[in-house]
């Protein structure tokens, strides 16, 4: 016999809690399902404990980079302190009690487990013992997110290899790690190593890191983690992984080898739909994403929220949506999801920080472009900043409309710098409206005062 409710959320990441807590506040009974931790991968081993690790290893750069500017220091690394306001301040040692006492005080019920999608959108819960509840709602839900993907290597599966939740976890820096993956998640976890005192390696299949950016992004990461002596391989295809006392030895399909205590994979997301049901209401159980229309609607009465939609595995895409979604389900009159403004960090010291179409989909797209560019260093707050002030900006212009549709800003606070930028493209503010503002002096923002100008200068009209 099904118990009624109005909604049904299943997995409580941040895109799954956003939507059960505007429900909830809209006044509609909602049931919320998940099968490990509330808050699911961001707030337990992704977003909050890595930006934790990034801030502790700019802590320490920060402080290395004193004699350039104040005279000496002396800095001794202590991992213990990371690990500890992790376990403390973060993830509470990964007990999610106050998360699902916060819940359920605001009146969302909780039901651990597994839940699966039944025909009419039903979802059947099925608990660690095995025994199930089955729920019948208005509006079902689906947000349970995505895990590790892990390659298909030789002798890989069975190794202690490390994905980010291992990461996360860690008490001690190891001597040596090899990072598979250049993407955002490999980068920041390289550096932060490596500013602990590990030895690290990245291994990148494609020619360049972070290659869904343009080509300038990607030498910039290089040119960061080089200069912090990580080694970079790329164009590098791993062909096996063998495991011994001493730690892992991965061989290249050059022959080349390389050997590390800890081997970490970060070769990207798969989202967790194997299990869910999908097919139960008419959808592709093997498809890689939940397609979602602008409502975020999956089928009739089934919402899909967050990284299983595939617009970006973001934590502010997830929210972004349960914003949507919740006004879907509530009847109330809502825009359209719109990604051309979705804004992407890498945390790593410089921040890099895109927004809207790379210059190559500009391209692909058929937008005729103007380049606009400014080097932080040579800005006025990069010569005061000195040491550290390496970055850029720059801005792709849709030279018909006079708007900008993408646009980078790597350097010191770029993730920052960023919403600006983001703020110009999501709204579509002519240039010469931005070419109008002012530019608070001497901050990093008026870098893009500079990158402005060149923009003009660019403009074979002026
Ligand atoms: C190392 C790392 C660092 C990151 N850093 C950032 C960052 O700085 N900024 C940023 O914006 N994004 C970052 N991300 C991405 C961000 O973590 C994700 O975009 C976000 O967590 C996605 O939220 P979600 O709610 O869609 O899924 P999840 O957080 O994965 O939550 C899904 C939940 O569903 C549960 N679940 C799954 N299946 C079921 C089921 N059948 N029944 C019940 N429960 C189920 C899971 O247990 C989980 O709790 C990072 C990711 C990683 C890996």
């Amino acid at each position: 016999m099904d118990e009624q409710v109005d909604a049904v959320v299943v997995g409580s990441g941040v895109a799954g809690m956003a939507v059960a807590h505007r429900l909830r506040d809209a006044g509609l009974s909602v049931l919320a399902v998940e099968q490990g931790l509330i808050g699911g991968e961001c707030a337990n081993w992704a977003c909050v404990p890595t930006k934790m690790m990034v801030r502790a290893g700019d802590a320490l750069a920060e402080a290395r980079r004193v004699p350039e500017l104040a005279g000496s220091s002396a800095v001794e690394a202590d991992w213990a302190v990371v690990a500890r306001r992790i376990r403390d301040q973060a993830t509470h040692c990964w007990d999610d009690s106050r998360k699902a006492a916060e819940l359920t005080g605001k009146g969302i019920r909780l039901v651990r487990g597994t839940g699966r999608l039944q025909e009419g959108g039903r979802v059947l819960v099925t608990g660690d013992r095995g025994q199930t509840r089955s729920f019948a709602a208005r509006a079902t839900v689906l947000a349970t997110g995505t895990s590790p993907a892990v390659p298909d290597i030789d002798g890989l599966a069975g190794t202690p290899y490390w994905t980010n939740r291992d990461a996360a976890e860690l008490t001690e820096v190891p001597r040596s790690v090899t990072v598979l993956g250049g993407g955002p998640v490999g980068l920041e976890f390289a550096q932060i190593l490596r500013r602990f005192g590990a030895d690290v390696t990245i291994i990148e299949a494609a020619d360049r890191l972070v290659d869904r950016e343009d080509p300038e992004v990607s030498a910039f990461a290089e040119r960061t983690l080089v200069a912090e002596c990580v080694r970079v391989l790329t164009g590098a295809r791993v062909d096996r992984v063998e495991h011994r006392d001493a730690g892992f030895t991965v061989t290249l399909n050059d022959g080349g080898t390389v050997a590390s205590q800890r081997l970490l994979i970060a070769t990207g997301r798969a989202a967790n739909l194997t299990d869910l049901g999908l097919d139960a209401i008419g959808l592709d159980p093997r498809a890689e994403t939940v397609d979602v229309d602008g409502r975020l609607r999956a089928a009739p009465g089934v919402w899909a929220v967050g990284d299983i939609t595939g617009h970006g595995q973001f934590t502010h895409v997830g929210t972004y949506q349960a914003r949507i979604a919740a006004a879907d389900i509530l009847g109330l009159a809502v825009e359209p999801a719109d990604y051309r403004a979705v804004p992407r960090c890498v945390f790593v010291d410089p921040e890099i920080g895109a927004v809207g179409l790379t210059q190559a989909q500009a391209a692909e797209q058929g937008v005729r472009v103007r380049i606009g560019r400014a080097d932080i260093a040579e800005s006025a707050r990069g010569f005061i900043h000195h040491v550290g002030n390496e970055g850029f900006i720059t801005l792709i212009a849709d030279a018909d409309r006079d708007v900008l549709v993408g646009a980078v800003s790597a350097g010191p606070a770029g993730g920052e710098v960023l919403g600006l930028l983001t703020l110009a493209i999501h709204a579509g503010t002519p240039l010469s409206v931005l070419n109008s503002m002012i530019y608070a002096y001497p901050t990093f923002c008026r870098a893009v005062e500079d990158a402005l100008r060149d923009l003009v200068a660019a403009d074979p009209v002026r």
